[in-house]
């Protein structure tokens, strides 16, 4: 009898084996996705920093997790007008894009129920998607912005029960987010030593340690050089 969960781990080897390889031939560029982020973080990806906490192996788990709905949405949506992955690059930025329509770009995420759930109660106390989701704002936007596209489309399915909840924004609206953040990120990288620790995104925990902090692949390499 086959091992199902052997092949399944196997599988997965590969695909951190060429996540890993993809990071090594990093291009050097701002990345959409990494927007928002820590600007030491940003420092070290741009500068190819060796990882201190690379993700383990359920981190893996839930990428591929993450890669299966995106293709789930893309075998749907797609047409001979509707592309998806697509890619840009310049001088500055690298972006990727998950679907690519006449007038907007498209960005898929996917997460947990909880997450809606989590989303909700942010609407109900009246705050924007450009509050609780500032960096997935920014992506989307620089992607519209690249592409030159007046809408930037954020959709987020849930893993447990495929509800799916999708925000239509304005690339003219994004455009000065993303400029102000790009400029910044151009900034800190011009004066070319390591920025100070200063994580930006997700707020902090119950014992008040910033949370950002707990995803970022530089962790330990960061509480090294905190006195840089
Ligand atoms: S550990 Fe925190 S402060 Fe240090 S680079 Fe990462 S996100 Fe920034």
């Amino acid at each position: 009898m086959i091992n199902i969960e052997n092949l399944v781990n196997q599988y997965l080897e590969k695909d951190n084996k060429k996540q890993k390889e993809e990071h090594s031939t990093y291009s050097g560029l701002i990345s959409a996705s990494s927007l928002g982020q820590c600007y030491r973080r940003i420092f070290y990806t741009i500068h190819k920093t060796e990882q201190s906490n690379p993700p383990d192996e359920r981190a893996l788990r839930v990428f591929s997790c993450g890669n299966l709905f995106h293709k789930f949405l893309q075998d749907i949506v797609s047409t001979d007008n509707r592309i998806p992955e697509r890619v840009y690059k310049d001088d500055v930025v690298s972006v990727r894009i998950d679907l690519e329509a006449e007038d907007a770009v498209y960005e898929f995420k996917s997460m947990h129920s909880k997450g809606f759930w989590y989303m909700d109660a942010e609407i109900k106390n009246g705050k924007t998607i450009q509050e609780f989701k500032i960096e997935h704002c920014l992506q989307v936007g620089l992607g519209a912005m690249c592409f030159k596209k007046e809408n930037a489309c954020l959709v987020y399915i849930s893993k447990d029960d495929l509800c799916i909840k999708q925000f239509n924004l304005k690339t003219k609206d994004l455009e000065p987010l993303v400029t102000k953040e790009v400029d910044a990120i151009k900034k800190v990288l011009s004066v070319g030593v390591l920025p100070p620790p200063e994580p930006r995104l997700y707020g902090k925990d119950k014992k008040g340690n910033p949370k950002e902090c707990e995803y970022c692949a530089f962790k330990d390499r960061c509480m090294t050089e905190r006195e840089v």
